[in-house]
């Protein structure tokens, strides 16, 4: 067997679970080649893994000429995007340019608009099917495992599902008072910003944490659960036949909510530039270096994640219910990756659809997203990889 090469973009929290993956199975992985902004980032990584077949390498991914020599230069089997949602259209650039496959974790922002949407990588479609490449959208845990699980319940448990509420709890402490478990800056975006979910056809939109409900996590407890807009839910509606509602809820504790309404009252979640002695600078960017390095938070975060879907519809005629959710423990990711589990829960999958591409099981030219692939490989995966996961039926 030809031995592959594979490039993953991005060193920091999501990065090193990544490599860590991909070197456990480095069978189908080959050698790596590690890329990011910071090299002494990479290399950190690359220390942790001292026999393990892996070079380091700088690159500015917002540079698709940077890309396209680098990905030439390795002759990258596989380009993996864990830098962050920012680089996503110029990686994807220069995987077209080169004829290379490409996947990622979260859908394409433009850092000077809080806006997250597929149009833009979805527009790619025809450029990936004419380089005869395939693209995989989204493969981390939510969005990820998410539409996984979603398009698991679709092929088994029912003939049409009516209302889906992706429900994504992490109940890690890492006793700091304000923290985020990725970046900074993308989390915040996302949290701030006005809810939204769809129902009947059409999109309803929120004030940020309008509507809160009380879940009971199973291994975690019960937890106020808020209303987000989260980007699975734009590829969901497309594939899901008959769906009628989708909702997506996050958990925050108090004292995460109590400093983000204070940041944002006083500006520091701001993305346009300000001056200050002179200087131009973004209040989130500087709050994001004031922060915690997420990737540093592995070793003193303890408990649990729980992530999963509720979907309700109909089987044989019958009303039915079920959820299907995966429990990660923080401490226990550490131990095998030296990362917590809000990285290991999305590094995992990114090397799982990764895996899949490259051993030709979930394969195709164009632009897809994880749901439209059959669920059944990548949910034996989930199990064998360090994500095993729960089904339960609930009363409807
Ligand atoms: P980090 O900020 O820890 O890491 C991002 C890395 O990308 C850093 O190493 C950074 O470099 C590098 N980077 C940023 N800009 C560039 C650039 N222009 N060129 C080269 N490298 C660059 O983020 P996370 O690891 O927490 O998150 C990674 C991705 O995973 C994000 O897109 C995030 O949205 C996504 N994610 C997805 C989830 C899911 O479930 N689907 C959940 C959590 C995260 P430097 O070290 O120099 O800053």
């Amino acid at each position: 067997m030809i031995k592959k090469t594979t490039l993953i973009i991005g060193a920091g929290g999501v990065g090193r679970v990544v490599v860590h993956k991909c070197v456990q199975n480095a069978d189908t992985f080959g050698s790596i080649v590690l890329a990011s902004r910071t090299l002494s980032r990479c290399d950190a990584i690359k220390s942790e893994l001292a026999d393990a077949n892996i070079q380091t390498r700088c690159v500015d991914a917002d540079n698709t000429d940077e890309l396209i020599s680098l990905i030439e230069d390795i002759k990258a089997d596989i380009v993996i995007n864990v830098a962050l949602p920012y680089q996503d259209l110029t990686i994807m650039d220069a995987c077209i340019a080169t004829q290379t496959p490409y996947l990622d974790t979260a859908n394409y922002e433009h850092p000077d608009e809080a806006k997250f949407e597929y149009k833009l990588q979805w527009e790619r479609d025809a450029a990936f099917k004419k380089a005869g490449i395939m693209g995989l959208l989204g493969s981390g845990f939510d969005p990820g495992v998410t539409n996984v699980f979603c398009a698991y319940a679709q092929k088994h448990y029912f003939d049409e599902i009516h209302t889906i509420d992706i429900l994504d709890c992490n109940a890690g402490e890492h006793g700091y008072a304000f923290a985020t478990n990725f970046n900074p800056e993308i989390n915040l975006r996302e949290v701030s910003a006005n809810g939204r979910y769809w129902e009947n056809g059409k999109w309803i939109e929120t004030e940020p944490m309008e509507i809160k409900m009380l879940w009971d996590y199973p291994q975690v407890g019960e937890k106020d659960s808020y209303l987000l807009y989260h980007e699975e839910m734009e590829s969901l509606v497309k594939h899901i036949k008959g769906l009628k509602r989708i909702r997506f809820f996050m958990t925050f504790g108090e004292s995460y909510l109590r400093h983000m309404k204070c940041l944002e009252n006083v500006g520091m979640l701001g993305i346009k530039e300000v001056e200050h002695k002179g200087v131009k600078i973004v209040p989130m960017e500087f709050l994001k270096t004031l922060l915690p390095d997420p990737s540093s938070l592995g070793k003193r975060t303890k408990g649990k994640t729980n992530i999963g879907i509720v979907a309700e519809g109909i089987k044989d005629g019958e009303k039915k219910k079920i959820y299907i959710y995966q429990v990660s423990d923080h401490e226990k990711c550490f131990e095998e990756v030296n990362s917590q589990a809000v990285s290991y829960t999305t590094g995992v999958p990114a090397m799982i659809g990764a895996k899949l591409m490259l051993e030709g099981k979930w394969s195709g030219d164009g632009v897809f997203n994880m749901e439209e692939f059959n669920p059944d490989i990548f949910m034996q995966e989930l199990s064998a990889q360090g994500l095993p996961w729960q089904i339960k039926e609930l009363e409807v």
